[in-house]
């Protein structure tokens, strides 16, 4: 058993507020530690330090700062199997699949070594008479991050990278379900160089995110999350005049096309459908075969490789494919989810909902399902399932298998699996979603590139990562100066024009 506080003013400090939640095994289902949920004033002193600290912080030259992130990526690198290993034993996923979730979070720690060259701003010489004009970009101040369990080194990283490379100081409130890697990133930060106060992470839930949302001193908030909560702090943090994105829930559609490798595309849905139980934003969950024969050979293929999919805890290593649901209640959850869809009529032709893993009898583990005859009007089809359950809905043809993905609410990542650069040009011009693979199955930018989904899977004007995090953490000034004759010849009375 251990207990996990707060990381504020450049130390670990133990929770005051009296709360708790339980931080559960999901191999085992036990209770393995307990997380303090911050209270206002816990939230509040984080603030403070930040905002004590920052300004010396903003003050210190980019590259000084990119040199902490420099530091930052090495030891992270030193660290990977520590972290990887802390991840799996809160979340459940597989010790290489946690390994990528560190490395993906350090691409971007990575990028963000580029903070003097993204915080460059423009300048016109001559714009008028004697005029120039620049701009620059400014940190916000103390801005914050929500983030949810199912990458808890990744997307921590997404945020508070370039939210710290461009000069902020940083409230990190990560899940709760998996709070220990957020809280030895901190500490890598430090030891990399940050001051204390730069980087805090404050444990809790609604309370510490209301605590965010209404705090004047927060200048801005990204989060990452459910749809619904994403709605909530969009409105909530708007509302109280901060700068918002807030990244909510997917169900991403692979349309197989009728001259596909069907080999490869089977392997892609196989990972990209069950990998990590299921449980990523970008995870695939609607297979789109166009054409009744393109279905019938996908499914024929995909049945076995389903079948033969391997469950296991994270102790397993590299002989397992995916591991438990994070949660009882995200496996009650997802169970039901599957009930339903046989209620409704879906043909469930792998039914995972009886596995048990020997010697983790009570572990949250769902077998890999697969449904094929998936229709727009289920309710598995419309709800964001989060777990090893792919559905198949045919389409009778091109037009048919985009309008699918079109016309749902949700808009994060979707891909096209074709050997014809027309339908894939076409596809990928016309269709309403955020990332776009092309014979790719899960299409995450790299972190020089942004992340973001469209419609209901994303609310904000700004991606994450690449210039975007940049833009999102920082602001612009824009300056025209006049240097130092024609000032003295008077005043001017209207209203300056360029022409
Ligand atoms: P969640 O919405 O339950 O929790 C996210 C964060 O919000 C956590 O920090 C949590 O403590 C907080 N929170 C939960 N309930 C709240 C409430 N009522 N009021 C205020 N704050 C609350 O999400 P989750 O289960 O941790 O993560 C899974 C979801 O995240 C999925 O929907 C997944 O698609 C989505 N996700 C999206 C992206 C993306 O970039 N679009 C990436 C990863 C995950």
């Amino acid at each position: 058993m251990y207990d996990i506080g707060h990381f504020i003013g450049g130390k670990r400090v133990a929770g005051k507020s009296g709360r708790s939640a339980e931080i559960f095994n999901p191999a085992t289902g036990e209770v393995q530690g307990s997380v303090a949920l911050a209270s206002n004033e816990e939230l509040r002193a984080a603030v403070e330090n930040a905002k004590a600290a920052q300004p010396a912080w903003a003050a210190t030259n980019p590259q000084r700062r990119a040199r902490v992130m420099m530091k930052f990526v090495d030891l992270l690198n030193r660290d990977m199997d520590k972290l990887a290993e802390a991840l799996s034993k809160e979340h459940g996923k597989t010790f290489p699949d946690a390994k990528g979730d560190v490395q993906r979070g350090l691409e971007v720690a990575e990028f963000c070594i580029a903070a003097p060259q993204m915080l460059k701003g423009e300048f016109s010489e001559g714009a008028g008479p004697g005029i120039d004009i620049y701009s620059i970009r400014q940190p916000l101040g103390v801005v914050a991050g929500i983030t949810p369990f199912n990458f808890p080194a990744m997307i921590p990283m997404w945020k508070f990278c370039p939210a710290i490379a461009a000069g902020n100081a940083f409230i990190l409130k990560p899940s709760e379900r998996d709070p220990s890697v957020p809280m030895m990133l901190a500490e890598l930060m430090m030891e990399a160089g940050l001051p204390a106060g730069i980087l805090n992470v404050v444990n809790g839930d609604k309370g510490a995110v209301d605590a965010i949302l209404d705090d004047p001193d927060i200048e801005a908030v990204g989060f990452v999350g459910s749809t619904a909560i994403a709605k909530y702090i969009y409105g909530r943090g708007c509302s109280n005049g901060k700068r918002v994105q807030a990244f909510g829930g997917a169900k991403n559609h692979m349309i197989i096309m009728p001259d596909a490798d069907m080999d490869k595309a089977v392997d892609a849905l196989i990972g990209a459908g069950y990998g990590a139980a299921g449980e990523r934003c970008m995870a695939v969950s609607v297979a789109v075969p166009v054409g009744e024969e393109t279905a019938d050979r996908l499914i024929e293929k995909l049945i076995p490789k389903v079948e033969a999919l391997k469950i296991g805890p994270w102790t397993a290593g590299n002989d397992v494919d995916f591991g438990p649901l994070v949660t009882r209640e995200a496996q009650k959850r997802v169970l039901g989810l599957v009930d339903r869809g046989v209620e409704e009529g879906a043909k469930l032709v792998v039914d995972g909902r009886n596995f048990k893993m020997q010697g983790y009898e009570d572990g949250f583990f769902v077998g890999a399902c697969l449904f094929d005859g998936v229709t727009k009007d289920m309710d598995i089809y419309k709800t964001e399932i989060f777990g090893p359950v792919l559905s198949v809905a045919r389409a009778k043809d091109y037009e048919d298998a985009l309008d699918l993905p079109m016309s749902h609410e949700y808009g994060n990542g979707v891909a096209i699996f074709t050997r014809d650069g027309d339908a894939a040009r076409d596809f990928a011009s016309r269709i309403n979603i955020g990332m776009v693979g092309v014979n790719v199955p899960i299409p995450v930018p790299l972190a020089y590139y942004t992340f973001g989904g469209w419609k209901a899977s994303g609310f904000g004007d700004l991606n994450q990562h690449g210039a975007d995090g940049f833009r999102f953490y920082t602001r612009t000034k824009t300056v025209t100066s006049r240097w130092p004759s024609g000032i003295k010849d008077g005043a001017e009375f209207s209203i300056p024009t360029m022409k």
